[in-house]
Protein backbone atom coordinates (compact mmCIF):
# COMPACT_ATOMS: atom_id res chain seq x y z
CA UNK A 1 0.00 0.00 0.00
CA UNK A 2 1.22 3.57 -0.91
CA UNK A 3 0.17 6.34 0.87
CA UNK A 4 -1.32 9.11 -1.23
CA UNK A 5 0.38 11.90 1.22
CA UNK A 6 -1.01 15.07 0.62
CA UNK A 7 0.74 16.73 3.16
CA UNK A 8 3.91 16.20 1.51
CA UNK A 9 3.03 16.77 -1.91
CA UNK A 10 1.33 20.49 -0.99
CA UNK A 11 4.59 21.31 0.63
CA UNK A 12 6.58 20.43 -2.36
CA UNK A 13 4.02 22.26 -4.62
CA UNK A 14 4.15 25.26 -2.58
CA UNK A 15 8.02 25.47 -2.81
CA UNK A 16 7.17 25.10 -6.64
CA UNK A 17 4.76 28.37 -6.15
CA UNK A 18 6.99 30.09 -3.82
CA UNK A 19 10.10 29.94 -6.49
CA UNK A 20 7.61 31.42 -9.09
CA UNK A 21 6.70 33.78 -7.03
CA UNK A 22 10.06 35.28 -6.25
CA UNK A 23 10.53 35.09 -10.13
CA UNK A 24 7.73 36.62 -10.64
CA UNK A 25 8.95 39.65 -8.67
CA UNK A 26 12.89 39.61 -10.01
CA UNK A 27 11.06 40.18 -13.43
CA UNK A 28 9.29 43.22 -12.12
CA UNK A 29 5.52 41.45 -12.10
CA UNK A 30 3.04 42.44 -9.13
CA UNK A 31 2.57 39.32 -6.85
CA UNK A 32 -0.58 37.74 -6.65
CA UNK A 33 -2.94 38.50 -4.63
CA UNK A 34 -5.83 36.65 -3.21
CA UNK A 35 -8.94 38.13 -1.42
CA UNK A 36 -10.96 35.90 0.77
CA UNK A 37 -15.04 37.11 2.61
CA UNK A 38 -15.82 35.18 5.66
CA UNK A 39 -19.09 35.84 6.99
CA UNK A 40 -19.88 34.76 10.70
CA UNK A 41 -17.93 33.06 13.16
CA UNK A 42 -18.32 29.31 11.88
CA UNK A 43 -15.57 27.72 13.87
CA UNK A 44 -14.34 25.28 10.50
CA UNK A 45 -14.53 28.56 8.12
CA UNK A 46 -12.09 30.42 10.22
CA UNK A 47 -10.04 27.51 10.23
CA UNK A 48 -10.08 26.79 6.28
CA UNK A 49 -9.82 30.56 5.61
CA UNK A 50 -6.94 31.13 8.25
CA UNK A 51 -5.08 28.32 6.50
CA UNK A 52 -5.78 29.78 3.06
CA UNK A 53 -4.38 32.92 4.58
CA UNK A 54 -1.64 31.31 6.07
CA UNK A 55 -0.67 29.09 2.99
CA UNK A 56 -0.83 32.84 1.07
CA UNK A 57 1.71 34.28 2.95
CA UNK A 58 4.38 31.67 3.10
CA UNK A 59 4.38 31.42 -0.87
CA UNK A 60 5.10 34.98 -0.82
CA UNK A 61 1.29 36.36 -2.02
CA UNK A 62 -0.80 39.29 -1.20
CA UNK A 63 -3.67 38.37 0.90
CA UNK A 64 -6.78 39.93 1.94
CA UNK A 65 -9.52 38.84 4.38
CA UNK A 66 -12.75 40.53 4.94
CA UNK A 67 -14.62 39.27 7.48
CA UNK A 68 -18.45 40.15 7.68
CA UNK A 69 -20.91 39.52 10.62
CA UNK A 70 -23.52 37.34 10.55
CA UNK A 71 -26.19 40.00 10.20
CA UNK A 72 -24.75 40.80 6.89
CA UNK A 73 -27.41 41.07 4.14
CA UNK A 74 -27.06 39.59 0.90
CA UNK A 75 -27.20 42.31 -0.84
CA UNK A 76 -24.43 43.94 1.69
CA UNK A 77 -22.45 41.06 0.42
CA UNK A 78 -23.34 41.31 -2.84
CA UNK A 79 -21.37 44.67 -3.04
CA UNK A 80 -19.01 43.27 -1.43
CA UNK A 81 -18.10 41.16 -4.27
CA UNK A 82 -18.65 43.71 -6.59
CA UNK A 83 -15.72 45.94 -5.31
CA UNK A 84 -13.32 43.25 -5.20
CA UNK A 85 -14.53 42.39 -8.95
CA UNK A 86 -13.61 45.79 -10.16
CA UNK A 87 -10.20 46.34 -7.34
CA UNK A 88 -7.78 45.79 -10.36
CA UNK A 89 -4.52 45.05 -7.58
CA UNK A 90 -7.02 41.69 -6.57
CA UNK A 91 -6.40 38.86 -8.69
CA UNK A 92 -8.37 35.93 -6.93
CA UNK A 93 -11.87 35.86 -4.77
CA UNK A 94 -13.11 33.47 -2.61
CA UNK A 95 -16.38 33.30 -0.60
CA UNK A 96 -15.88 30.80 2.29
CA UNK A 97 -18.99 28.40 1.95
CA UNK A 98 -21.29 27.65 3.67
CA UNK A 99 -22.83 31.10 4.19
CA UNK A 100 -25.75 31.81 6.57
CA UNK A 101 -29.13 30.61 5.63
CA UNK A 102 -30.31 34.00 4.54
CA UNK A 103 -28.06 34.44 1.46
CA UNK A 104 -28.08 32.77 -1.88
CA UNK A 105 -24.87 30.93 -1.92
CA UNK A 106 -25.59 30.52 -5.77
CA UNK A 107 -26.06 34.30 -6.25
CA UNK A 108 -23.15 35.25 -4.67
CA UNK A 109 -21.20 32.43 -6.74
CA UNK A 110 -22.51 34.14 -10.14
CA UNK A 111 -21.53 37.63 -9.13
CA UNK A 112 -18.06 36.60 -8.82
CA UNK A 113 -15.67 37.39 -11.84
CA UNK A 114 -15.58 34.05 -13.45
CA UNK A 115 -11.82 35.69 -14.32
CA UNK A 116 -11.28 36.21 -10.68
CA UNK A 117 -13.32 32.48 -9.64
CA UNK A 118 -10.07 30.66 -8.30
CA UNK A 119 -12.83 28.44 -6.53
CA UNK A 120 -13.64 27.36 -9.59
CA UNK A 121 -17.87 27.25 -8.56
CA UNK A 122 -18.93 30.12 -11.28
CA UNK A 123 -21.26 28.28 -13.66
CA UNK A 124 -18.86 30.00 -16.64
CA UNK A 125 -15.71 27.93 -15.00
CA UNK A 126 -17.96 24.80 -14.65
CA UNK A 127 -19.32 24.75 -18.23
CA UNK A 128 -15.68 25.11 -19.40
CA UNK A 129 -14.42 22.10 -17.29
CA UNK A 130 -17.32 20.34 -18.54
CA UNK A 131 -16.22 21.05 -22.00
CA UNK A 132 -12.45 20.80 -21.59
CA UNK A 133 -11.48 23.88 -21.93
CA UNK A 134 -8.84 26.25 -20.33
CA UNK A 135 -10.89 27.35 -16.56
CA UNK A 136 -10.29 27.33 -13.13
CA UNK A 137 -10.74 24.09 -11.68
CA UNK A 138 -13.18 23.43 -8.28
CA UNK A 139 -10.19 23.24 -5.70
CA UNK A 140 -10.92 20.11 -4.08
CA UNK A 141 -11.36 17.90 -6.99
CA UNK A 142 -7.88 20.02 -8.88
CA UNK A 143 -5.77 18.67 -5.60
CA UNK A 144 -7.20 15.38 -6.12
CA UNK A 145 -6.09 15.17 -10.13
CA UNK A 146 -2.71 16.96 -8.73
CA UNK A 147 -2.62 14.36 -6.46
CA UNK A 148 -3.18 11.38 -8.77
CA UNK A 149 -0.83 12.66 -10.91
CA UNK A 150 2.02 13.31 -8.71
CA UNK A 151 1.70 9.47 -7.91
CA UNK A 152 1.10 8.61 -11.28
CA UNK A 153 -1.64 6.43 -10.63
CA UNK A 154 -2.87 4.49 -13.45
CA UNK A 155 -6.40 6.12 -14.39
CA UNK A 156 -6.61 5.15 -17.91
CA UNK A 157 -10.08 2.76 -18.87
CA UNK A 158 -10.51 2.16 -14.63
CA UNK A 159 -13.73 2.04 -13.30
CA UNK A 160 -13.77 4.79 -10.59
CA UNK A 161 -16.57 5.43 -8.30
CA UNK A 162 -17.44 8.31 -6.79
CA UNK A 163 -19.65 8.75 -3.90
CA UNK A 164 -21.29 11.87 -3.43
CA UNK A 165 -22.46 14.61 -6.23
CA UNK A 166 -21.74 17.55 -4.40
CA UNK A 167 -21.13 20.75 -6.62
CA UNK A 168 -18.14 21.51 -5.12
CA UNK A 169 -16.29 17.89 -4.86
CA UNK A 170 -18.72 14.90 -6.45
CA UNK A 171 -20.07 15.90 -9.49
CA UNK A 172 -16.61 17.75 -10.74
CA UNK A 173 -15.04 14.79 -9.88
CA UNK A 174 -16.80 12.73 -11.69
CA UNK A 175 -16.48 15.23 -15.13
CA UNK A 176 -13.08 15.32 -14.48
CA UNK A 177 -12.19 11.69 -13.77
CA UNK A 178 -13.89 10.86 -17.45
CA UNK A 179 -12.16 13.75 -19.01
CA UNK A 180 -9.77 12.72 -22.13
CA UNK A 181 -7.04 14.00 -19.77
CA UNK A 182 -3.92 12.43 -17.62
CA UNK A 183 -4.73 11.77 -15.22
CA UNK A 184 -8.60 11.13 -16.10
CA UNK A 185 -9.69 8.74 -18.88
CA UNK A 186 -11.62 6.51 -16.27
CA UNK A 187 -15.30 4.93 -16.77
CA UNK A 188 -16.76 6.53 -14.09
CA UNK A 189 -20.25 5.65 -12.23
CA UNK A 190 -21.54 8.68 -9.78
CA UNK A 191 -23.45 8.09 -7.00
CA UNK A 192 -25.07 9.39 -4.16
CA UNK A 193 -28.09 8.79 -1.34
CA UNK A 194 -30.62 7.07 -3.86
CA UNK A 195 -28.33 5.17 -5.29
CA UNK A 196 -29.05 1.37 -4.98
CA UNK A 197 -27.07 -1.53 -4.08
CA UNK A 198 -24.28 0.67 -3.17
CA UNK A 199 -21.77 -2.33 -2.22
CA UNK A 200 -21.94 -4.04 -5.43
CA UNK A 201 -20.77 -0.93 -7.42
CA UNK A 202 -18.28 0.10 -5.03
CA UNK A 203 -16.57 -3.56 -5.20
CA UNK A 204 -16.75 -3.45 -8.42
CA UNK A 205 -14.23 0.14 -8.47
CA UNK A 206 -11.03 0.17 -9.68
CA UNK A 207 -10.76 3.99 -7.77
CA UNK A 208 -13.40 5.01 -4.97
CA UNK A 209 -13.61 8.47 -4.58
CA UNK A 210 -15.67 9.03 -1.14
CA UNK A 211 -16.73 12.69 -0.16
CA UNK A 212 -20.46 12.18 1.46
CA UNK A 213 -19.49 13.16 5.00
CA UNK A 214 -20.29 10.21 7.08
CA UNK A 215 -17.59 9.33 9.01
CA UNK A 216 -15.76 5.74 8.31
CA UNK A 217 -19.01 4.60 6.04
CA UNK A 218 -17.01 2.93 3.25
CA UNK A 219 -15.37 -0.54 5.15
CA UNK A 220 -13.39 -3.44 3.81
CA UNK A 221 -16.24 -5.28 2.65
CA UNK A 222 -17.02 -2.71 0.27
CA UNK A 223 -13.61 -2.93 -1.87
CA UNK A 224 -11.82 -5.21 -3.97
CA UNK A 225 -8.29 -5.46 -3.43
CA UNK A 226 -5.77 -3.42 -5.38
CA UNK A 227 -8.14 -0.70 -4.95
CA UNK A 228 -7.43 3.46 -5.11
CA UNK A 229 -8.98 5.34 -2.50
CA UNK A 230 -9.48 9.05 -2.11
CA UNK A 231 -11.22 10.14 1.18
CA UNK A 232 -12.29 13.55 0.80
CA UNK A 233 -14.83 13.75 4.25
CA UNK A 234 -13.79 15.53 7.12
CA UNK A 235 -15.98 15.36 9.83
CA UNK A 236 -15.24 16.62 13.58
CA UNK A 237 -15.84 14.02 15.88
CA UNK A 238 -15.87 14.43 19.74
CA UNK A 239 -12.79 13.24 21.46
CA UNK A 240 -11.29 13.44 24.77
CA UNK A 241 -7.61 13.05 23.42
CA UNK A 242 -7.05 15.98 21.72
CA UNK A 243 -6.46 19.96 23.22
CA UNK A 244 -9.22 20.97 21.00
CA UNK A 245 -12.31 18.39 21.85
CA UNK A 246 -12.13 17.35 18.59
CA UNK A 247 -10.64 15.27 16.16
CA UNK A 248 -11.18 14.90 12.23
CA UNK A 249 -12.95 11.66 10.54
CA UNK A 250 -12.52 10.92 7.13
CA UNK A 251 -15.28 9.20 5.04
CA UNK A 252 -12.98 5.49 5.05
CA UNK A 253 -12.36 2.77 7.58
CA UNK A 254 -8.83 3.65 7.19
CA UNK A 255 -6.96 0.69 8.68
CA UNK A 256 -9.09 -1.71 7.47
CA UNK A 257 -9.78 -0.52 3.82
CA UNK A 258 -5.51 0.32 3.94
CA UNK A 259 -5.09 -2.92 3.82
CA UNK A 260 -6.29 -4.21 0.78
CA UNK A 261 -5.19 -1.07 -1.51
CA UNK A 262 -2.80 0.18 -3.71
CA UNK A 263 -3.01 3.39 -2.73
CA UNK A 264 -5.31 5.72 -0.11
CA UNK A 265 -4.84 8.91 1.02
CA UNK A 266 -5.12 9.54 4.96
CA UNK A 267 -7.13 12.13 6.88
CA UNK A 268 -5.91 14.68 8.33
CA UNK A 269 -2.90 14.68 5.53
CA UNK A 270 -4.61 13.54 2.04
CA UNK A 271 -6.82 16.04 0.25
CA UNK A 272 -7.05 19.03 2.69
CA UNK A 273 -3.88 20.44 2.05
CA UNK A 274 -4.29 19.49 -1.89
CA UNK A 275 -7.18 21.72 -1.68
CA UNK A 276 -5.31 24.69 -0.51
CA UNK A 277 -2.60 24.38 -2.77
CA UNK A 278 -4.98 23.80 -5.76
CA UNK A 279 -6.23 27.30 -4.80
CA UNK A 280 -2.73 28.63 -4.98
CA UNK A 281 -2.24 27.03 -8.26
CA UNK A 282 -5.45 28.82 -9.46
CA UNK A 283 -4.43 32.31 -8.13
CA UNK A 284 -0.82 32.52 -9.57
CA UNK A 285 -2.44 31.28 -12.90
CA UNK A 286 -5.32 34.23 -12.65
CA UNK A 287 -1.87 36.36 -12.61
CA UNK A 288 0.61 34.76 -15.38
CA UNK A 289 -2.58 34.52 -17.93
CA UNK A 290 -2.70 38.27 -17.93
CA UNK A 291 1.48 38.22 -18.66
P1 LIG B 1 -22.51 17.35 0.69
O1 LIG B 1 -22.77 18.58 -0.10
O2 LIG B 1 -23.18 17.14 2.01
O3 LIG B 1 -22.85 16.10 -0.26
C1 LIG B 1 -22.82 14.80 0.23
C2 LIG B 1 -23.15 13.87 -0.89
O4 LIG B 1 -23.11 12.54 -0.37
C3 LIG B 1 -24.55 14.07 -1.50
O5 LIG B 1 -24.46 14.03 -2.90
C4 LIG B 1 -25.35 12.89 -0.94
O6 LIG B 1 -26.35 12.44 -1.83
C5 LIG B 1 -24.28 11.84 -0.82
N1 LIG B 1 -24.64 10.83 0.16
C6 LIG B 1 -25.14 10.98 1.40
N2 LIG B 1 -25.38 9.80 1.99
C7 LIG B 1 -25.04 8.85 1.08
C8 LIG B 1 -25.05 7.43 1.10
N3 LIG B 1 -25.49 6.74 2.14
N4 LIG B 1 -24.62 6.78 -0.02
C9 LIG B 1 -24.16 7.46 -1.10
N5 LIG B 1 -24.14 8.82 -1.17
C10 LIG B 1 -24.57 9.49 -0.08
O7 LIG B 1 -20.96 17.14 0.98
P2 LIG B 1 -19.62 17.77 0.31
O8 LIG B 1 -19.63 19.23 0.46
O9 LIG B 1 -19.37 17.15 -1.02
O10 LIG B 1 -18.55 17.18 1.34
C11 LIG B 1 -18.40 15.80 1.57
C12 LIG B 1 -17.33 15.59 2.62
O11 LIG B 1 -16.09 16.10 2.13
C13 LIG B 1 -17.56 16.33 3.94
O12 LIG B 1 -17.05 15.57 5.00
C14 LIG B 1 -16.76 17.61 3.77
O13 LIG B 1 -16.35 18.16 5.02
C15 LIG B 1 -15.58 17.07 3.00
N6 LIG B 1 -14.87 18.08 2.21
C16 LIG B 1 -13.52 18.06 2.29
C17 LIG B 1 -12.78 18.93 1.53
C18 LIG B 1 -11.29 18.87 1.62
O14 LIG B 1 -10.62 19.80 1.24
N7 LIG B 1 -10.73 17.76 2.10
C19 LIG B 1 -13.41 19.85 0.69
C20 LIG B 1 -14.79 19.82 0.60
C21 LIG B 1 -15.52 18.92 1.36
P3 LIG B 1 -27.65 13.33 -2.27
O15 LIG B 1 -27.13 14.27 -3.31
O16 LIG B 1 -28.59 12.35 -2.81
O17 LIG B 1 -28.11 14.03 -1.02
Amino acid sequence: MILLDGKKTSADIKEEIKAEVSLLKKKGVKVPHLAAILVGNDGASQTYVGAKVKACEYVGFTSTLIRLDDNTTEEELLNKVREVNNNVDIDGLIVQLPLPKHISEIKVTETISPDKDVDGFHPANVGKMALNLPSYLPATPAGIMELLARYDVDTVGKHCVVIGRSHIVGSPMSILMARNTKPGNSTVTLTHSRTQNLKEITLQADIIIVALGKPEFLTADMVKDGVVIVDVGITRVPSTETKSGFRLKGDVKFDEVAEKSSFITPVPGGVGPMTIVSLMMNTLQAVKSRL
